[in-house]
């Protein structure tokens, strides 16, 4: 399970336990008074007495009036306390799991919507309204190109995570919008429930650093979240440093530990530049034709061209 699942499952059996503890300690509160406790224990004695009756089938007699009776003077001596019936009510965050997260065995909708919230507050640099940005960052003439490329990854998270091809890159001069598709795709899938996790390429080469001079034993938790992630986006590669011995080696050992996984590369470099600056190995992995998207944003018209 992913770190951000198991948080928010953390949080929602939280809010199960400060739901129940409320009700807990009001009733605590209220079995303080000796009207109050006396009521409730016989309510409760009565209640007993005729789960087992009627376990022997026998004749309830005028019990249901004296429990109803009790019921009653049980809520007007809460209201006389100062409180309601209402509050011994657990309340919980969500009615259909009860906060566990769980409803015959699956998971239910309240965790995913909160691990999309979750992930929406790790990534509130993500543009999530398509139209107005189209509207206002997008010239009125290239809009209609610039959409094909939306419809493209549109088709792709439709598809996710059996999308065949697992690596997009997305290449192209500054302001030409690759990190905003980026943040498309990934709040698409992050709507579906699967998780993203978005990175810089200075971030992600501090990794490889640490993960490089980590201890053995610790090693696997610095690459989890990298590994874990449905999708990672890795935006403006080319930009960090090349390290000896750690930026190309441990960047080609992911993209191997996340040949089933979708990875989007978004860069400023062309494809002879990342060739170069990364060889062959790499190259193949980014932009082979066959096996990624490799689409070139061009400044002018933002037309979709995959890279050959
Ligand atoms: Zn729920």
């Amino acid at each position: 399970m992913s770190q951000i699942k198991n948080y928010a499952y953390r949080l929602i059996k939280e809010k199960k336990q400060i739901a129940e503890d409320k009700v807990f300690y009001l009733l605590e509160e209220l079995r303080k008074d000796d009207v109050f406790r006396s009521l409730e224990s016989q309510r409760n004695g009565l209640t007993f007495e005729m789960a087992r009756l009627r376990a022997q089938k026998a004749d309830l007699g005028n019990r249901n009036e004296l429990l109803k009776d009790l019921k009653e003077k049980i809520s007007s001596r809460i209201a006389e306390l100062g409180h309601s019936d209402d509050e011994l009510v657990v309340k919980y965050a969500c009615n259909a799991c009860k906060d566990t997260g769980i409803i015959n065995g699956t998971e239910c909708e309240c965790v995913k919507k909160l691990v999309y919230d979750l992930l929406r507050q790790e990534c509130d640099n993500l543009v999530t309204d398509v139209d107005s940005f189209l509207k206002v960052a997008i010239p009125k003439e290239t809009t209609a190109n610039y959409a094909n490329y939306l419809k493209l990854l549109d088709r792709l998270q439709e598809v996710f995570p059996n999308n065949e091809r697992k690596v997009i890159t997305l290449s192209g001069t500054v302001g030409t919008g690759k990190t905003y598709l980026a943040s498309v795709f990934a709040n698409a899938i992050m709507k579906k429930g699967y998780s993203a996790y978005a990175l810089n390429s200075i971030q992600l080469n501090s990794l490889f650093l640490k993960y490089h001079l980590a201890p053995l034993q610790e090693k696997n938790e610095i690459f989890e979240e990298l590994i874990d992630a449905d999708l990672l986006i890795i935006d403006d590669l080319g930009v960090e440093p090349i390290l000896n011995n750690v930026t190309i080696p441990y960047l080609y050992e992911l993209l191997i530990m996340r040949k089933d996984k979708t990875t989007i590369f978004t860069t400023n470099l062309d494809a002879e530049s990342i060739r170069s600056r990364y060889g062959d190995r790499i190259f193949s992995r980014i932009f082979n034709v066959n096996t990624t998207w490799a689409l070139t944003l061009t400044g002018q018209d933002l037309r979709l061209k995959p890279k050959n």
